[in-house]
């Protein structure tokens, strides 16, 4: 089992990495090791990287961004490469060639904060080295703790929300010129979804595209609404705009983002509406999203994703608790029951689709029998594989505000531990019933056990090792057939087919 830092919540990690779900359950992923593209997750690109191409350099206008927290983010930096770069910046290889450096960061896990402040201290020494550098904080971080990185890190040139990368050029120059005070722009705007902005992208083969930003559901242990405003869904023209430059340049899946992508709406188009635009923009062969928001689940758009062969057969349904009265303080929308019916009726149309979720274990007022509900809950579903976390209280958050943080550490433990067994029990069978199977695979690139394997991901978002056949080629974004002859909880293993 994998253990991982996440953010908002103390995490454990069973299964996959996956994008967007640790902000839901208050679980962004935070690392800063760099993307081996080989194996990093198609759909959870995370990490450290700098997202801008590399082309003729501009004294003054070398910019290096650092990214922390979720798929959002890394859509994010990929935005600012694309604004900064229309105003003449360029990348910078690494930080010592930076002129501009900007850490863009993620709120949601104290953890991550305080590892971004760890991270702003070591790069205080490119100021020492050339103080004409900029040093900026962007993203979720900076809407939340505008104050405490100044006074924290008071050699901060920058702090800009999440609502304000348009202006980054502008707010650049102004603290080129600024002496002693940080410039800080944290304006959240109802209205901004980056129309008509192009991402600077990583070549590669699965993209994503944000089709809507905010999130109006409020759920008391997260701090997302707060830090990223309220709901907006970015026009349908746009999305589509950006999904055809992904297939022109090559990609070959779309994972959509948002908070609860689901429930995106702008003007007369919803969700569904949306994804029966994409299917058809060619050269992209699968289309992901991710998170839906259980509510938001509409009979059309079950029927949109059983018809069109291009969306994956892979659903991410955060689901937190099986226990009605955690889930009523957590102020989610349904009841253990509601859930069930959803799932039933998801896989009575689309039998062969796999899910997975987010739980919290240990939220305030949570019983051995509010636990056992979930426990039960789970056991009932089986989930492909689950994003398993233990409560921790979030500042800013309305549980933090109202409800007693009252489930002792130990406890929280246990349960997570207990579950996490549980979880990988029920992974190892699911995965192991597919031994026998033929599945599509696209192809990711050499494994990183075996540089005779190559590896990639089923349309079901399973990652599946094969050997690299000896009679042909094989690039990341081809697909392949995989016979699986074998399975462990959290990989598939097979032989390739040719026909
Ligand atoms: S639905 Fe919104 S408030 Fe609830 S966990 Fe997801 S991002 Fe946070």
């Amino acid at each position: 089992m994998r253990r991982m830092e996440s953010a908002g919540l103390l995490s454990c990690f069973v299964a996959q990495r996956h994008p967007l779900t640790p902000s839901k359950s208050g679980s962004h992923i935070a690392m800063t090791t760099t993307i081996d593209p080989t194996q990093a997750d198609p759909n959870a690109h995370n990490g450290e990287e700098n997202t801008m191409p590399s082309f003729g350099q501009r004294p003054g206008h070398r910019v290096f961004i650092e990214t922390y927290g979720c798929q959002m983010n890394l859509a994010d930096s990929e935005l600012m490469g694309g604004i900064l770069g229309t105003s003449g910046y360029t990348a910078a290889p690494n930080h010592d060639e930076a002129d501009v450096i900007l850490i863009n960061t993620c709120a949601v896990r104290e953890r991550a904060e305080e590892r971004v402040f760890g991270r702003l201290s070591h790069l205080l020494r490119y100021k020492h080295a050339r103080p004409e550098v900029i040093l900026g904080v962007t993203g979720c971080m900076a809407e939340r703790l505008r104050e405490d990185i100044t006074e924290r890190a008071p050699y901060v040139d920058l702090v800009v929300g999440p609502d304000a990368y348009r202006r980054l050029p502008k707010l650049i120059a102004e603290s080129q010129e600024v002496e002693n005070d940080p410039v800080v722009d944290v304006k959240l705007d109802r209205d901004e979804t980056y129309e008509g902005l192009s991402p600077k992208r990583t070549p590669g083969i699965s993209g994503w595209v944000t089709v809507q930003r905010g999130c109006d559901k409020f759920c008391t242990f997260c701090i997302v609404p707060f830090v990223r405003g309220r709901e907006r869904g970015v026009a349908p023209d746009e999305v589509l705009r950006q999904c055809r430059d992904l297939a022109e340049r090559g990609y070959r899946e779309v994972t959509l983002l948002g908070q609860t992508v689901n429930s995106y709406r702008h003007e007369d188009t919803d969700f569904a509406d949306l994804l029966e635009l994409l299917v058809d923009v060619d050269g992209l062969e699968r289309i992901r999203f991710t998170s839906p928001y259980p509510t938001d689940f509409t009979p059309k758009l079950i029927e949109t994703m059983a018809t069109h062969d291009e969306i994956c057969n892979y659903l991410h349904l955060p689901l937190q608790s099986g226990s009605d009265d955690v889930l009523e303080r957590m102020k989610r929308r349904y009841t253990s029951g509601e859930f069930l019916d959803l799932v039933g009726q998801i896989r009575e149309t689309i039998p062969d689709i796999a899910m997975s979720t987010d739980i919290i274990v240990g939220f305030p007022g949570e019983s051995d029998e509010d636990y056992q509900q979930t426990v039960d809950l789970l056991e009932e579903v089986r989930f492909d594989f689950a994003y398993l976390f233990k409560y921790s209280e979030r500042d800013g958050t309305n549980a933090a505000r109202q409800l007693e943080d009252d489930v002792g550490e130990d406890v929280k433990g246990e349960r997570l531990s207990s579950l996490i067994e549980r979880q990988e029990e029920i992974s190892g069978e699911v995965f192991k019933n597919r031994v026998g199977q033929t599945v599509q695979v696209m192809v990711i690139g050499e494994s990183k056990r075996d540089a005779q394997d190559l590896c990639g991901r089923s349309d079901d978002f399973k990652m599946t090792v094969f050997p690299r056949p000896d009679d042909r080629e094989l690039n990341p974004g081809d697909f392949v057939d995989v016979r699986v002859t074998d399975a462990t909880s959290h990989t598939l293993l097979g032989e390739p087919v040719f026909r």
